[in-house]
């Protein structure tokens, strides 16, 4: 992550929400992994975003300054676009304004921050009704051999099926809530959250640049210094 924010609360939030998406990562290779060395290979069809076409990702504050942080510092060309794209509003569809299925180094241009529910497309678990994780295969993955269920429900089912059980979207959605208390009742589209993301964040950045001082900081949330024994 950028670090330019250093020392602001906003920065600690943002560590924090990088280990949840860091753990996402982990616990979906290691779950991929097993399931192959099982002998039950799971993986998109190369090439496949199906998933973005006609989808836009909700997202909670924290999660939308992520991808604000990431285009104010790293992609300025993605952020000119947006903004070009959201002065002609009727230009933002129903598919996400970041999802370029031209683009050779990969369908979804911010990937590094990308949401939450973005990440658990393929290979996560739901919790069925009985309280047992739920596994779906995407409509678009080929089956492992010899499997003819797509959906597998319990973990002994699971761990029978693919040797692990993939990460459970629930525990790790409220570790995000956790972060960002304040702001899981303000659940936006992508499209719509973007904009005061990026206002925060940019003023965040230009009041760091000039080195507010503490006195300032306190006026500010999102300037404050992280309380001490900052826990997710
Ligand atoms: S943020 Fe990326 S992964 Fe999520 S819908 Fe948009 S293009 Fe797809």
């Amino acid at each position: 992550m950028n670090s330019s924010i250093e020392g602001t609360s906003l920065h600690q939030r943002i560590l924090a929400l990088d280990t949840v998406y860091d753990c996402i990562e982990a616990s979906q290779k290691a779950f991929r992994q097993t399931a192959g060395e099982q002998g039950s290979p799971l993986s998109c069809p190369p090439g496949c975003s199906t998933c973005c076409r006609g989808f836009v990702p909700d997202l909670i504050p924290i999660e939308a300054d992520r991808i604000a942080l990431y285009l104010l510092t790293e992609r300025m060309d993605l952020l000119e676009r947006f903004s070009c794209l959201e002065d002609e509003s009727e230009n933002l569809g129903s598919t996400c304004v970041f999802w370029d299925p031209r683009n050779p180094k990969g369908n979804c241009t911010i990937y590094p921050a990308r949401a939450l529910i973005c990440r658990f497309f393929g290979f996560s678990a739901m919790v069925h009704k009985s309280g047992e994780p739920a596994f779906t295969l995407c409509r678009w993955m080929p089956s492992p051999p010899g499997l003819e269920d797509r959906v597998l429900v319990g973990r002994t089912l699971l761990e029978r099926t693919f040797g692990a059980v993939p990460p459970r979207m629930t525990d790790l959605s409220l570790e995000v809530v956790a972060i960002d208390p304040d702001g899981a009742g303000t659940r936006l589209s992508l499209h719509e959250a973007l904009r005061p993301a990026i206002s925060r964040v940019s003023l965040i950045l230009r009041l760091v640049s000039l080195n507010v001082d503490d006195d300032t900081r306190a006026d500010d949330p999102g300037l404050q210094k992280p309380a001490s024994g900052y826990t997710l």
